[in-house]
């Protein structure tokens, strides 16, 4: 009999809908996290109890992307005309600069409105430390793209570099493939299979490792929950409004917008990125969200690989849109919270400092604040130790974890808009599963 009801439970587990039980894990996680966080003193061994599961799902996201981009990236590039390569690059491009660009100025403008930090009058007393690192330079970024060693570049898990080389190796295999030494040209037929074949099978480890994700999910949600809940309700409350309300605005104005000018519809458009949205809220890693984000736009989205495997790397690498709202509503917060409001040509540096450090983000948690940093250094604020400008900077870097979420899921979905909108102008996607 109990055996029985074991099995049923594991059978329900495994045949009910995997995004019901990952929103269950969202949840439930949420609302033991709160409840914690009224008990401060069970919060540390809560934590250490149970910080296992949580990074059992993150390492186990972290383990697939390096392949996944990889295998899929060499098949996909090995697959599509290089002019055809070529165009989705430039209009990929295009989009995920312009979003990104709007989003700050949302992300301004919501702060306008909302204006969060007013009457703080912060002076300096909290120093900032371990956050130092300074940004990379324009010319760095992009000298950084072509790697010295692939071997390497995959190793430390460096994205662009990656990209870059799997597009190269991918035209390669095209041009062995057709080349007229028919020994040669079957080879290279076998090598495109097989790096198909790892792909697929890359595909399958994903599907298996969501299935862990409610798990996972509700373990790092009741984490966050339980650490920081509290203290965005007190002062921070306002910041965290602004950039949660920037979000919404995005999604539907910018998203929406652009998906209903393409007469793609927004609705299906959430219920096929759901599981990508969700990982990246609970993940706050973009990177670590791509295996999903991937699977996501091809299963659900009728995204073909040979674009997907190209344009979501690139995205999840570069298009930070949730960052770039996340950068104009803490530097205008800074502003008000140090009693000196930014000036319109203040807003105006923000808009392209803020567009240029999303870009350079890493798609890491925490990696925002960082950029942060850069935007606020290009208005004179400086963070400096024991400045009122730090103090600010430490508030906000007090509640990242939270601001993190939302930004991280608007990163990704930026994404899967972007590249579903390319698939259609370029009449490669699977309409079937947008009715
Ligand atoms: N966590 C974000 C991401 O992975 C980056 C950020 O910190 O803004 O997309």
């Amino acid at each position: 009999m109990a055996e029985q009801k074991k099995k049923g439970a594991l059978d329900w587990y495994f045949k009910s809908n995997l995004l019901t039980r990952i929103l269950i894990g969202l949840v439930l996680g949420a609302i033991v996290g709160i409840i914690l966080g009224f008990f401060p003193s069970s919060v540390k061994p809560y934590i250490d109890n149970t910080k296992f599961f949580g990074d059992l799902f993150i390492r186990l996201l972290k383990m697939i992307i390096m392949p996944v981009i990889l295998f899929s990236l060499i098949a996909g590039a090995a697959s599509i005309a290089p002019s055809k390569l070529g165009r989705v690059g430039v209009k990929i491009m295009v989009y995920y600069l312009l979003t990104s660009a709007f989003a700050v100025i949302v992300g301004l403008i919501s702060a306008n409105i909302f204006k969060p930090g007013i009457g703080f009058n912060i002076v300096g007393e909290a120093s900032v430390k371990g956050l130092q690192a300074a940004p990379p330079t324009i010319i760095q970024i992009l000298l950084n793209i072509v790697p010295t060693n692939p071997f390497e570049s995959l190793m430390k898990g460096d994205v662009l570099p990656i990209i870059f080389f799997g597009v190269v190796f991918g035209i390669g295999i095209s041009y062995i493939k057709d080349s007229k030494q028919q020994s040669l040209a079957k080879s290279g037929e076998t090598l495109l299979e097989v790096v198909n074949a790892a792909a697929e099978t890359m595909y399958k480890v994903v599907g298996g490792i969501m299935q862990y994700a409610p798990i996972g999910v509700f373990f790092l949600i009741s984490h966050v929950f339980a650490q920081q809940g509290a203290k965005a309700i007190g002062p921070l409350l306002m910041v965290t409004l602004s950039e949660y309300i920037g979000l919404a605005v995005h999604v539907v104005l910018v998203y929406g917008g652009l998906l209903t000018l393409y007469k793609l519809s927004f609705r299906k458009f959430l219920k096929g990125a759901n599981e990508a949205m969700v990982t990246a809220f609970v993940t706050r890693s973009s990177s670590g969200t791509l295996p999903v984000t991937m699977r996501c736009g091809e299963e659900n989205l009728g995204i073909p690989r040979s674009i997907s495997s190209f344009t979501l790397p690139l995205g999840a690498t570069i298009n930070m849109d949730g960052t770039a709202i996340y950068l104009g509503v803490c530097a205008m917060f800074i502003g008000y919270a140090t009693n000196q409001p930014l000036s319109f040509n203040q807003m105006l540096t923000v808009v392209i400092t803020g567009t240029l450090a999303s870009i350079g983000t890493a798609g890491v948690p925490g990696a925002g604040a960082i950029m942060l940093l850069m935007v606020l250094e290009s208005i004179g604020l400086k963070v400096e130790t024991g400045s009122a400008v730090a103090a600010a900077y430490a508030m906000i870097l007090g509640i990242d974890a939270l601001l993190d979420m939302g930004r991280t899921c608007l990163n990704v979905t930026g994404d899967l808009v972007g590249t579903s909108i390319i698939c259609k102008t370029e009449k490669e996607l699977d309409l079937s599963k947008w009715k």
